[in-house]
């Protein structure tokens, strides 16, 4: 999708914001504990090349990605340091993985034993952690039996290196650590069993780290803290305070494009879910949910010029229409989203309007939006 630079529409990111969650997760490290910096789904919409540089200048230890194709549009923006796959890799790529440096996560054994053959065509060693699922239900090996059998194929081989092995938490945010338990006491009897040894094991996200969870993860794989934004869907729980300081690094802004007085009976709109009843100040706003502002939006108070507007009638595929309390002129400035943590319109703030998560607010900003770097 080609961006729109001759339009008034721009995800603003602070480059700045992005370093200093870094540097302050990274003084909040056990010793020897590496940071790993998560910049999968385009950096969470952020933009993964200009993120993984700022990373790299205040010097994290690697990368995580979840597609190949993410892990390699970073090698060819010549980023050196490890890049794990988090995800499923078809194992016919192992070799494009290993030519480029990428270190790929091993979901089962047959997935070993497939990517093993095209290795072994190439004569190439792969870099790989084994995927542990403790409880996530998504990838990896739950098996006692498998997870031995995968480790005997390792012993006896010279394709692979074993890097890593890892889970996921599935509820690490959450102030009822019952399943986060389970999920830990199911890792530590995978690692149990292990007869290769793996460089680093890791489990922690950002919420494992900041909330302090007691248990030791080799690599902190730091997703959502480097863009400022807490994990906890319920940051004000006493005991999901934030050990380190987030300043969020996302902003979204626009421009009015059009401004006009709608009267008695005039509706806005497909389906005229708003209608006039005296005389109104109607601003229109050039994003929609082509942007990933999506309809669900009606209603959220967008900030325009210093009046917090209401969204009214449905929002376009490329448009929206908001109320206005006043007259202000075409091209004053709206803040959709903004990276003021106590402002009205935070991304919070804005996911809770949805019904979701600040994550996917982020990730659906499209790439029709253009990203704008600057660093205060
Ligand atoms: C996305 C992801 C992370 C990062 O999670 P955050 O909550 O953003 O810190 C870490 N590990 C895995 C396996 C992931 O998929």
């Amino acid at each position: 999708m080609i961006a729109g630079i001759h339009r008034p529409a721009v995800v603003r990111v602070n480059l700045g914001a992005i370093k200093a969650n870094i540097s302050n997760e990274k003084k909040h490290l056990l010793p020897g504990q590496k940071l790993f910096a998560v910049v999968k789904a385009n950096a969470y919409g952020h933009g993964a090349v200009a993120v993984a540089k700022a990373a790299e200048e205040v010097g994290v230890d690697g990368f995580c990605v979840a597609i190949l194709d993410e892990a390699l549009e970073l090698r060819q923006a010549d980023v050196v340091k490890p890049i794990l796959v988090l995800g499923v890799v078809s194992p016919e790529y192992a070799p494009l993985a290993a030519v480029n440096d990428i270190s790929l996560t091993v979901p089962n054994l047959d997935w070993l034993k497939e990517a093993e053959k095209f290795l072994e065509k190439e004569n190439l060693q792969l870099k790989i952690h084994l995927g542990i699922d403790s409880g996530m239900g998504r990838i990896g090996f739950n098996e006692d039996e498998e997870f031995i059998a995968a480790n005997h194929f390792l012993e006896n081989d010279s394709h692979f290196f074993v890097e890593g092995m890892f889970a996921h938490f599935a509820s690490a945010d959450s102030s009822d650590d019952t399943y986060f338990k389970h999920q830990v006491a199911k890792f530590k009897h995978m690692e149990s069993l292990l007869t290769v040894k793996p460089k680093w094991i890791h489990v922690d996200n950002t919420a494992a780290s900041i909330f302090n969870k007691d248990i030791h993860s080799d690599i902190v794989r730091f997703g959502i803290g480097i863009y400022g934004l807490n994990p906890s869907s319920n940051p004000n729980s006493p005991d999901l305070k934030s050990g380190i300081l987030l300043k969020p690094a996302l902003s979204f802004v626009s421009e009015l494009t059009h401004v006009k007085t709608i009267h008695l009976g005039d509706g806005v709109g497909y389906g005229s879910t708003f209608v006039a009843d005296e005389d109104t100040i109607i601003g229109t706003v050039p994003v929609g949910y082509a942007d990933g502002w999506i309809r669900k939006f009606q209603g959220f108070k967008v900030k325009v010029g210093d009046e917090y507007c209401p969204i009214v009638g449905r929002v376009c595929m490329d448009q929206f229409m908001v109320k206005m309390p006043k007259k202000m002129p075409v091209g004053t400035k709206v803040v959709l989203i903004s990276d003021d943590p106590v402002a009205p319109n935070n991304i919070k703030a804005a996911a809770d309007y949805v019904d979701t998560i600040h994550y996917e607010v982020a990730c659906l900003l499209s790439d029709r939006l253009p990203r704008e770097y600057y660093e205060e």
